[in-house]
């Protein structure tokens, strides 16, 4: 039916459909299963999925369902989850459930619009003057995710007159960010301060002969597929010596650095001395959404800049609910309790990766290289209850494919005792050299 209507209209005649079994890539036939003919724009690109699956980076969605905090079900039993960012295994407190609960049935299910039209509601305030209050700045401004906030932001901050300087290993949204800004981009070795100065320099001296323009240096507090984190004070006294600004990602780092968990600017009272903080609600604080933190003139010049802010519908009453009440127990002697355990898992599960070391964070990986490796690593994990997920490229470098356990206060010590059994023979293998392992 939709196939004639298709080839029927006028607009479409130089298409082609194919037949199936023809013309697809062997594998990907399951990927048309009803439909007795294909677009060539399918054969096109199943042609590039099987070059894919040639380097082991076939990507699949799992169906899971969360059983309790710290269990996955999946198609072939059940799973201790070692893949989650919900550090304080807040996405299952009843405080904040049951906020998410009322929201919805008190404030309907949907903001029903953008924060501009209708749908600045008063549970997205309260948010904002929670997560500003924590984070040491004067406002706050949440989008719908993290990424649309740094899809926001940095386009509004800078543009083609200008130059964007990011860390290599900062997350995509920074990147993506950086480059809708159609600002020029410089990208720094991994944490190098040196090539830092040399780019700002660069930056100065290209921008001296153009009439001026703005600098802005992008990394992230706690890196998220290395779990290593960036030397902040030396990154805000450099980028103060050449005049440019600063933008810190802290989606790693809130709920669990500082004594009140809000991140690690705040930790080194640096809140002061960065201009642009950002960070997501869908981690620690075990909702969705994201958010800036900044200056009131930032927040309001964003009101009228940040596209991703102002053409999409506010975050739902339950979303930003949840995260308000997640914020308040982040910042209770709860939350501190749970900070402890995290920590505490985290540190017995980096000596057992590395004797002697200390985690810079929950985030623990191990880097064995090529893809086929992680992914085999992984299976075998999987098969003996333990859901650890394989990285890859694009998220990773090529060589760089790891597994990446993440530990959260929802664990028990015998899930630390489980998982640290499981992946002994992992780390025999990298004791011996073999693969070359590096953290960073
Ligand atoms: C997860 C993450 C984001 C994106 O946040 P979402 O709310 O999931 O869109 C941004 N930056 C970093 C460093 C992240 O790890």
């Amino acid at each position: 039916m939709l196939v004639n209507k298709f080839l029927h209209n006028p607009r479409n005649q130089g298409q082609k459909a194919l037949a199936v079994n023809s013309t697809l890539p062997t594998g990907f036939q399951r990927l048309i299963p009803t439909r007795s003919v294909m677009w060539e724009l399918d054969r096109i690109l199943a042609t590039e999925l099987e070059a894919w699956a040639a380097s082991d980076l076939t990507r699949t969605l799992q169906s899971v369902e969360p059983v309790g905090s710290r269990h996955l079900r999946h198609a072939d039993g059940t799973c201790l989850n070692f893949a989650s960012n919900d550090y304080l295994g807040l996405t299952r407190h009843p405080g904040v459930c049951d906020a998410a609960a009322r929201a919805a049935q008190e404030l309907g299910s949907g903001s029903g619009a953008s924060r501009l039209v209708s749908g600045s509601l008063t549970i997205h305030h309260r948010l904002e003057e929670g997560l500003a209050d924590w984070m040491g700045t004067p406002r706050a401004l949440v989008f719908g995710s993290g990424y649309a906030a740094a899809l926001g932001v940095i386009p509004a901050l800078v543009g083609a007159k200008d130059v964007v300087i990011l860390d290599k290993s900062v997350h995509a949204c920074c990147v993506d960010g950086a480059h809708l800004s159609g600002a020029r981009l410089r990208v720094c070795r991994h944490n190098d301060l040196d090539q830092l100065e040399d780019h700002l320099r660069w930056a100065r001296r290209n921008l001296a002969s153009s009439n001026g323009g703005r600098i802005l240096v992008v990394t992230e507090s706690v890196f998220s597929m290395g779990g290593d984190i960036a030397p902040l004070e030396a990154l805000v006294d450099l980028k103060e010596r050449h005049g440019a600004w600063l933008l810190v990602d802290e989606a790693h780092a809130l709920g669990l650095f500082g004594g009140n968990g809000a991140g690690r600017v705040r930790q080194l009272g640096l809140e002061n001395r960065v201009e642009v903080q950002m960070g997501t609600l869908g981690k620690s604080l075990a909702s969705g959404g994201g958010f800036v933190a900044g200056s009131a003139v930032l927040v309001d010049y964003l009101i009228h800049r940040a596209r991703s802010f102002m053409f999409s519908t506010a975050p739902t009453p339950a979303a930003s609910a949840a995260a308000h009440v997640a914020l308040a127990v982040v910042r209770s002697a709860e939350g501190q309790t749970l900070r402890k355990t995290v920590w505490d898992h985290a540190h017995r599960v980096a000596d057992a990766l590395h004797p002697g070391s200390t985690p810079d964070s929950p985030i623990l990986p191990v880097i064995l290289g090529a893809a086929a490796e992680a992914v085999s690593a992984a299976r075998r994990l999987r098969e003996q209850g333990l859901w650890v997920p394989a990285i890859r490229y694009p998220t990773v470098p090529r060589d760089q494919a790891r597994l990446r356990i993440t530990v959260t206060a929802g664990h028990t010590p015998e899930d630390i005792d489980r998982l640290i059994e499981a992946i002994t023979p992992l780390v025999a293998r990298i004791q011996r050299g073999t693969p070359a392992a590096s953290e960073s």
